[in-house]
This record gives structure tokens, sequence and C-alpha cells, in this order.
């Protein structure tokens, strides 16, 4: 259940309402930022339906809504006046969430200052509005590379000085969600962290927005109550990313099945931007055009492609080792992805 307030609503308005909601030990959180005007109530909400309903004539109070989702915050149902739009969100000046998408592009993951800005200055020219490069790395098997870690944020740092492009990069462990914040503008939450309620919680509580990736095996429901325990905490500048799910494909000839059913269903069900990363999505460059093209037709606000440097090769130099390329059937070289910006721009 939510209460909606009045522009007009002061400081005593609300106070009477917290301690009402108090009294009768009602848990409750205000939405963050402009949304300030909602108060949303927590726990289950059949017992007192009777007390709740008469808070609809308390001073300040515009309307009690009986929004019982499991995610309030970020439902769709709560903002009936946005109209259907979604919520907007600005980075460094690019706006995420409306009709022009947006492309994060970059390589899956960061190996060295040289290599990370050889593709930052290719995908800056294919016109790409962010860079992405993963420093922390969620490898399945732990026998391979990790990322380079905290030593390697530096070079996001660098890659951002002398490109002036906004960094989206991944966090996975609640001590670095501080330091990580300092050096991205939009913090990825990996799609085997979606529900780490912990992670989520503390990139709520700081500033940046946050990317939050669908894990393969979760529905739309447990993805938005996952973008909820971020919003809960204060932030709702989160942008979903659909990445493909596990299904009996079975890696024969894509690595997961990219659900772009979801992207009108995440629409409809929320206001929060979606975006669609094909690399993941289908695991093989050359299902990458198609797929994502096809987001973008089924309504996606932007897409998150693997990019690596043209003359890649399957090992690479990091430190004084080379090691195998993460990724490397699914990303496409700096040439192939600037055809697909021309294309999408068509
Ligand atoms: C990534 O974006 O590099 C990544 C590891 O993706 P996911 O969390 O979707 O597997
Ligand atoms: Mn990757």
């Amino acid at each position: 259940m939510t209460i909606r307030l009045k522009k007009n609503a002061t400081k005593e308005d609300k106070q009477k309402i917290f301690d009402v909601l108090k009294e009768n030990g009602f848990g409750y959180v205000e939405a963050p930022g402009e949304t300030a005007n909602l108060i949303c109530i927590m726990g289950e909400e059949t017992e007192k339906m009777e007390l709740l309903e008469l808070l609809e004539s308390f001073p300040g109070v515009e309307s009690v809504n009986p929004v019982n989702d499991p995610y309030r915050l970020v439902s769709r149902r709560l903002y009936p006046e946005m109209n259907g739009k979604t919520r907007i969100i600005d980075v460094d000046g690019v706006k995420i969430g409306t009709e022009k998408p947006i492309v994060i592009a970059g390589p899956c993951t960061i190996y060295s200052l040289e290599q990370a800005l050889e593709v930052a200055e290719s995908v800056k020219k294919s016109r790409a509005d962010f860079f992405r490069g993963g420093i922390f790395k969620p490898r399945t098997s732990p026998y391979d590379f990790q990322g380079l870690g905290r030593e390697g944020l530096w070079i996001l740092g660098e890659v951002k000085k002398q490109t002036a492009m906004p960094i989206v990069t991944e966090v996975m462990d609640t001590r670095d969600v501080e330091l990580v914040a300092e050096y991205a503008d939009i913090l990825q939450i990996g799609a085997r962290n979606m529900q780490n309620h912990t992670l989520l919680h503390e990139a709520g509580k700081q500033k940046k927005p946050v990317m939050l990736k669908r894990h393969p095996y979760s529905s739309l429901q447990e993805w938005l109550c996952s973008a909820e325990h971020i919003a809960r905490e204060g932030n709702l500048n989160i942008i979903l990313c659909e990445r493909g799910i596990r299904t009996s494909t079975n890696g024969e000839y894509d690595r997961n099945t990219l659900d772009l059913g979801v992207i009108p269903g995440a629409r409809e069900k929320s206001i929060l931007p979606i975006i669609v990363d094909p690399s993941h999505g289908t695991g093989f460059k050359k299902l990458v055009p198609s797929a994502a093209k096809s987001a973008l037709e089924y309504g996606a606000h932007g897409l998150m492609i693997e990019v690596m440097r043209d003359n890649e090769e399957p090992l690479i130099n990091c430190g004084n080792k080379k090691v195998p390329y993460c990724d490397y059937k699914q990303g496409l070289t700096a040439s192939e992805f600037d055809a697909l910006c021309k294309e999408i721009k068509k």
C-alpha cells in the first residue's frame, strides 16, 4: 500500500502520518528523490486496512493506493502520472530511457591501459555513449583470470581522463562499492549477483546509477524485486539489463537464450529503463548484430555490446604474461561494431 501526499503537504502533516504508522506497527519508506511525495507501507497489509483507509482523510494526503506488488517503488502502477513513460536517467548529459537508444561498448575484461584505451577510442569514434570494461570479473572457473581487481581501477580513471567517456564497470563485493563508485559513472551488478541483497543494498546507498543485469534463471518479478532492494535504499536510478536466460539450448548454437519478450514486459510493469546485452545474450559474434537490432525493435532503451580491437588475438598480454581473452567468441571487433552502429543509426 502506498500513501500519496499532496504537493503542499507540510512536514507536520507527514510527521502525523509517520506517528500513526509507527503506533500501529507499520514499517514505511519514503520514495527517494523527485518521487518524495510517496510513502510506501511495508509488511503484510491485510491487517489494519481500515486504519490505512482512514489515513485518506488526514491533512496532506492525496490518496491511499493499494499497490501491493512485491516491488513498489519501481512499479509502474505507482506512477499513473507518468502515463506509461519511462524514468529517464541522466548520466553526464546522456539520457537513458528515452526513445533514442544509448550504446555502451567496450571489452569484456580490461587487461592493460593500452588495450582499454585503444578500444575506448575506437568505440568513441563509432559514437558509443559509454565505455564498459570489467576490472572485477565473475569467472565461472576459479582458475580463469578474475580481472585486475582494485589495482586495475586506475585504468578506468585514465580512460575517462583521456577520452571523456563515462564509464560502466562491475562491482562484485560490498567492500568495493564505495571505491568502484569513484571510478564508475554507472555501477554494474552482474547476473550472478542479481540476488545478492547485501550488495544491492550497498549499491542503493550510494549515488551513482546502477545497471542491474538479470540472473539467467530469474523471472521478471524476481528481477524487479531485486531492483526494489536497490530503490528502497534511496537510489531509483536503476537500469535493467537483459543478458539472456538459461533454457534448453545447451550452448549448441547460442550461449544463452536472449529473452526479447521481457523488454515490453518490463516496460509495462516498471518505470525503469531496460537495455539489452546481445553479447552475453547470444555468446557468438555472428548473432550479435541481429540480436541487437531485434532488441531495439522490441523497445529496448539501449544496448551493451562487447567490443575488442580489430587485431585482437585469443591470447592477450596482461602484465608479463599472456592469458586467454575472456568471451573472445562473442566480442565484435572495432570495425564490426562500427558497421553495426551505422546500421542502427539508419
Ligand atoms: C559482463 O557484462 O561482463 C558479465 C560478466 O555479464 P553477466 O553478469 O551478464 O554474465
Ligand atoms: Mn563478458
